[in-house]
């Protein structure tokens, strides 16, 4: 792909679509969290689901590679000219409906402002998924989840454009096959979320606290308390800072893609053997409190962190004054320092990657989307 698929003609539909704008001047390091990328062909700001809809039709008939950016978060994207267009979404339309707890929102909404809507008004069921980065339209795509909530809890259908056909419908949630950090819509391009509905509880209260930390946190003792949504909000939003799990541009431990790897989900045995090796190594009260958590019959899900911490990368790693480093306040965070390239960052996901794999036989996948570039 090069500049000349982007035909003056193209550029000229584009230009006569209405709410959209189109930007020569973007790169990628101004579109994602991580503050890396190189440039695409073209930027193209939609302002509303029309908008969103019409250009994607128009950019798939034509054949010209395109990408949908919400807010970068969970972008990884490779240095350098990229061929395709960055579609960026900006519809940002927000409906709730406070006595039966029904919300609509437009993909290009920045989710925590959702959040922070449906919380004002007294609607409980995202509280726990306060201050994750990015746009409303992408929490389907790999599930957002934080704190013992999912958004597959609540959302029941989305506004999709299918872009095998081009086709725009309302589609169940349940059709999205939604699972831990997964969809069907996530590594496969399948289609757009234009816009998302999800049935939130009107009166007032959480969702039942799932999460240990943030439970204690909340001085709740019982399983599955709830408590006023605002309360649980603030709780999260403390948690999160703690971690550099909220953006803040002068804090560079936020200059990431969130959670770098997911945590990987074994067999019993390997479970098994990598406690037998933290027990022979550092002693049975540090194997004694390796985090393993039932996920499915004969599986078992190890805590990435955990095992990034125990091969010897610590937080920081690898030192002050390196371009990328492993956030300061965790070690499951890669973050750039200010003058990183994407080459940089992926260098230090493969030596982590490989570093856990050498010493546990666990292979951690990463959970961004890469764009041009791999781990392999
Ligand atoms: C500091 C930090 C903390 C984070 N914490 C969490 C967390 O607690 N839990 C969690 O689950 N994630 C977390 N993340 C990851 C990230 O915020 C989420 O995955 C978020 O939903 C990504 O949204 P986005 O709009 O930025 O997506 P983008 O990065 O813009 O896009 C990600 C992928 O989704 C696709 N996409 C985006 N919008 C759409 C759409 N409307 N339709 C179809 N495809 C689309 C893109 O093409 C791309 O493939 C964190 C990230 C950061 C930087």
């Amino acid at each position: 792909m090069t500049d000349s698929s982007l035909t003056p003609d193209i550029r000229k539909c584009l230009t006569r679509i209405a709410d959209v704008s189109l930007d020569e001047d973007t790169t990628f390091a101004g579109l994602t969290t991580l503050h890396l990328g190189g440039r695409p062909l073209l930027a193209v700001r939609c302002g509303t689901t029309e908008a969103v809809a019409e250009v994607v039709q128009l950019l798939d008939a034509a054949a010209i590679p395109l990408l949908i950016v919400g807010g970068g978060s969970n972008l990884v994207v490779a240095d350098g000219d990229l061929g395709l267009v960055a579609v960026i979404l900006e519809n940002d339309a927000l409906e709730l409906d406070t006595g039966s707890g029904l919300v609509r929102v437009g993909a290009g909404a920045v989710w925590d402002d959702v959040v922070a809507a449906t919380v004002a008004a007294g609607l409980g069921g995202i509280e726990c998924l306060s201050g994750i980065p990015g746009s409303a339209g992408a929490t389907p795509v790999q599930n957002v989840g934080a704190y013992g909530a999912e958004i597959s809890e609540v959302l029941t259908r989305v506004l999709l454009l299918e872009r095998a056909t081009g086709e725009v419908s309302w589609v169940d949630a349940d059709s999205l096959e939604l699972a831990y950090r997964r969809s069907n819509l996530k590594f496969t391009g399948r289609g757009v979320v234009l816009e998302l509905e999800m049935q939130l509880n009107p009166d007032g209260q959480s969702a039942p606290l799932r999460f240990g930390e943030l439970s204690r946190s909340l001085g709740a003792t019982a399983a599955g308390e709830r408590r006023p949504v605002a309360q649980v909000r603030e709780a999260v939003l403390a948690l999160r800072r703690g971690k550099g799990m909220v953006l803040e541009e002068s804090d560079h431990d936020t200059w990431s893609a969130g959670s770098f790897f997911t945590n990987p989900v074994v067999e019993v045995a390997v479970a098994d053997a990598v406690q037998a090796a933290v027990r022979a190594e550092r002693g049975g009260e540090d194997a004694d409190r390796m985090p393993r958590f039932p996920a499915g019959e004969g599986q078992v899900k190890l805590s990435a962190a955990w095992l990034i911490d125990r091969t010897g990368f610590h937080r920081g790693y690898p030192a002050e004054g390196a371009p990328v480093r492993l956030s300061t306040k965790h070690t499951l965070a890669l973050t750039n320092r200010g003058s990183a390239v994407t080459a940089d960052l992926v260098a230090l996901a493969r030596e982590v990657r490989d570093g856990v794999r050498d010493r546990f036989g666990v292979t951690l996948v990463p959970e961004p989307v890469w764009i041009g570039v791999s781990i392999d």
